[in-house]
């Protein structure tokens, strides 16, 4: 207590540390069997064509709802599962998941599935996309994978390889979280995608930052050039979605929309929105 002033600091920076590395060992456990006790589970968020509204597809958001502790983010224990390998097993569980709560709905809308870059070191990647899509019943086209570019970073030659398998299947695959990381176009040369997604990063920005509005114009020219969709995240007010429109995104997706929402909540939504949309 006498050296107080010398060293407040430094302890509670060791304190918060410490409680960090707590909480981690604490996710990484419960993690454990989350999935068996049925505590995992999605959400799915409309993505809507920018012209009419329609919506097309949803992406389907993992969801952890711990007993004692409530709702925990993905933003939060995905990059554990990544560390612990956990990632396999969870990332099975929602292909299996999303394909068969997508083969259900009878609008025929698609179902987007975050994959991570871990889940490619995994040689049987391929084989799990085919079985969730076999165990389903839900036609191939029906389903969209989103890959961040760290996918293509690392051990590229084998992820390109892998992913032309899965795209083989029939799949579309994504390019999610665009503009952010390392963003090299290389990565458009080297794969075919079917999508750009463009971070929210640039579309919270994009009516009033002229940087922000310059990278959303590069991407959604990019995606015009190379004839594929550009699906804006993260859209919150009607001016952004004006911008995103102007510029020539394609769909748009964000809260503005819908929030992710569980699977018994989609007939609902679609319900309210068709009346929203016919009395506007
Ligand atoms: P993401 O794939 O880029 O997903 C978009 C995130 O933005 C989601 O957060 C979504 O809820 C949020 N979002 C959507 N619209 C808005 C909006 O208008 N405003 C704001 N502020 N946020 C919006 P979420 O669900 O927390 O997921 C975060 C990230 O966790 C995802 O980013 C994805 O990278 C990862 N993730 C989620 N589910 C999975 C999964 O099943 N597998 C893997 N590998 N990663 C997942
Ligand atoms: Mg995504
Ligand atoms: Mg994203
Ligand atoms: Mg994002």
């Amino acid at each position: 207590e006498a050296k107080r002033s010398g060293r407040g600091r430094p302890v509670r920076f060791h304190g918060a540390l410490a409680a960090s590395a707590r909480r981690r060992r604490l996710i990484e456990t419960d993690l454990r069997g989350a999935i068996t006790r049925r505590e995992l589970g999605l959400h799915y968020q409309p993505i809507v064509r920018a012209e009419d509204g329609e919506t097309v597809g949803y992406e389907a958001l993992l969801r952890w709802h711990h007993p004692s502790r409530g709702p925990i983010s993905p933003l939060e224990f995905i990059p554990v599962a990544e560390e612990t390998g956990l990632i396999h097993e969870i990332g099975a569980f929602v292909l299996r998941e999303a394909c068969r709560e997508a083969s259900g709905w009878t609008s025929g809308r698609s179902v987007a599935v975050n994959l991570s870059p871990v889940q490619f070191r995994h040689a049987g990647l391929a084989a799990q996309v085919a079985s969730a899509l076999a165990a389903s019943g839900l036609p191939a086209d029906q389903l969209e994978l989103e890959i961040t570019e760290s996918v293509l970073l690392d051990a590229s030659s084998n992820n390109l390889a892998l992913l032309g398998q899965i795209g083989q299947l029939g799949t579309r695959i994504a390019l999610d979280d665009f503009g952010t990381g390392y963003s090299s176009l290389s990565y458009l040369c080297a794969f075919r995608f079917d999508k750009i997604k463009i971070d929210r990063a640039f579309v919270s920005g994009v009516c009033d930052s002229r940087e922000a509005l310059a990278v959303v114009r590069a991407i959604t020219g990019l995606g015009r050039s190379l004839g594929i969709a550009t699906t804006a995240e993260g859209v919150e007010t009607p001016d952004q979605a004006e911008c995103l429109r102007r510029e020539g995104c394609t769909q748009l997706q964000g809260y503005l929309y819908g929030k992710p929402m569980p699977a018994g909540a989609l007939p609902e939504y679609d319900t309210i929105r068709k009346a929203a949309c016919s009395g506007a």
